[in-house]
């Protein structure tokens, strides 16, 4: 096994709330999603708002429970783990979220909001822990003096790295990063993922970086995949997908113009055919035909097969096995 977390063919679903009248009593959030993270790498996981890529990253660390599907964390069954064993394995998955204060309680002081993952984790005696604090502000550019400061103290690039620091606390193999550098402004965004970037070569931490903006995955990630309706319709190495697309929907988002977003302070990429259809009731055959600029009558039926893709990768979409997209090549222009 060379991989250090490897997910296969993972389902999530929630119960729908009562009063909604639906046909079915449950929602498919995540659907048979395959991945693999190799140590020290970057996938990126994109697509629009409800895609599942957040439920596909609590899911790998158990924060949801997963339908089906297996979960390996450096070779061993994580899915399997329950009560102190599972919370033992967690030091080697950590999450960083959009809001820091997801992971930072305003009540505590650095010292203790940092040193609580290693009280829980390892014996330290409080002088110990302090002193790895210390290490843990200087390893995200923070002054070590700062043990003794409140959370709204810092400002929100400040508090980010906060929040990266006690995800770090535990030396985790890999880091979930939920929208990580979403709410940040565009110059303290890149100051984030430089520092992401450079604990990645110094420490070797893979990270699972979730996005709605694919501009955003494009300085980190090697390899990329993209959710759509809670299934992966296209993977592959970073360079490939930006290139040369070979989903409609991939194409889409990255010719998607900047709209303003309340939920994203600076901009949220959208694309133009109408918003996602509800993942309540999803379309049959191809999730994205109402919305494809390149839908056939097969793709209103038949899902289509996960296809290899020329370049590397593979993608979902009849175009590459009945369509011009036959063997890898570049999609025509939509008329
Ligand atoms: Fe479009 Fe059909 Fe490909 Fe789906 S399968 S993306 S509808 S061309
Ligand atoms: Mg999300």
């Amino acid at each position: 096994e060379d991989a250090v977390l490897r997910a296969e063919n993972l389902s999530v679903s929630f119960p729908i709330p009562r009063g909604a009248l639906r046909r079915t009593g449950r929602l498919t959030a995540v659907s048979e999603v395959s991945l693999a993270l190799a140590p020290g790498e970057v996938l990126g996981l994109v697509g629009e708002s409800g895609s599942g890529k957040s439920t596909t990253g609590r899911a790998l660390l158990r924060l949801v429970e997963p339908d089906s599907g297996t979960i390996l964390l450096r070779g061993t069954d994580f899915t399997a783990l329950r009560g102190d064993r599972l919370r033992r394995a967690r030091r080697h998955v950590q999450m960083v979220f959009q809001d820091p204060y997801s992971s930072l309680d305003p009540s505590m002081v650095v010292a203790e909001s940092l040193g609580e993952p290693l009280h829980v984790h390892e014996r330290l005696t409080r002088a110990q822990r302090h002193e790895r604090v210390r290490e843990l502000l200087r390893l995200v550019g923070l002054a070590p003096q700062h043990l003794e400061r409140y959370p709204y103290e810092f400002s929100g690039g400040q508090r980010q790295r906060l929040a990266i620091a006690r995800a770090l606390a535990t030396g985790p193999d890999v880091l979930v990063c939920d929208e990580a550098v979403s709410a940040l402004d565009v110059s303290t965004q890149n100051q984030i993922i430089n520092l992401l970037e450079r604990l990645r070569t110094d420490l070797g931490t893979a990270y699972l970086f979730i996005s709605h903006d694919l501009s955003v995955l494009r300085r980190l990630a090697q390899r990329v995949a993209v959710m759509y309706l809670g299934g992966i319709v296209e993977q592959g190495p970073a360079e490939r997908v930006y290139t040369a697309p070979a989903h409609p929907y991939t194409r889409a988002l990255l010719s998607a113009v900047p709209v303003p977003d309340p939920a994203h302070r600076d901009r949220h990429r959208t694309i133009p055919a109408g918003d996602p259809p509800d993942p309540a009731a999803p379309p049959g055959g191809c999730p994205f035909h109402p919305r494809c600029a390149f839908a056939m009558d097969v793709c209103r039926t038949e899902r289509p097969a996960e296809t290899p893709v020329l370049g590397g990768g593979t993608v979902r979409c009849h175009l590459h096995t009945s369509g011009p997209g036959l063997g890898g090549n570049p999609l025509p222009d939509p008329d």
